[in-house]
């Protein structure tokens, strides 16, 4: 079970995300999901301009936030900034942020 806001792992029996109070669904992208999704989050406003960055490269539509009150409630260690994306792009957003962060960003 995974929690949609926060993508945290459950054990089967858990219906719900103690940090977000968010119904689990049984994967990380369940089919017909509609609304954004957290595709990257953290403290680092340098990160969070490189990801921006590589998502606008890569024409994947994204929503920040860096609000604290706003992001306060979706993870325990308080980030600073989060970037959402719609959910069938979550995945792909994923890749290019890890790729981004690790220097291997595709053509
Ligand atoms: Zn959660």
């Amino acid at each position: 079970m995974f929690c949609p806001k926060c993508k945290a792992e459950y054990r089967a029996g858990i219906t719900r995300c103690p940090d977000c109070d968010e119904a689990l669904a049984s994967s990380k992208a369940p089919a017909g999901q509609v609304g954004p999704a957290l595709a990257w989050r953290g403290n680092d406003p340098v990160a969070f301009s490189r990801a921006l960055a590589a998502l606008r490269e890569h024409k994947i539509q994204s929503y920040q936030i860096d609000d604290h009150d706003q992001l306060s409630h979706i993870g325990a260690y308080r980030p600073s900034y989060g970037i959402f994306v719609r959910r069938e792009d979550v995945s792909r957003a994923e890749k290019v942020i890890r790729e981004t962060f690790a220097g291997l960003i595709p053509d």
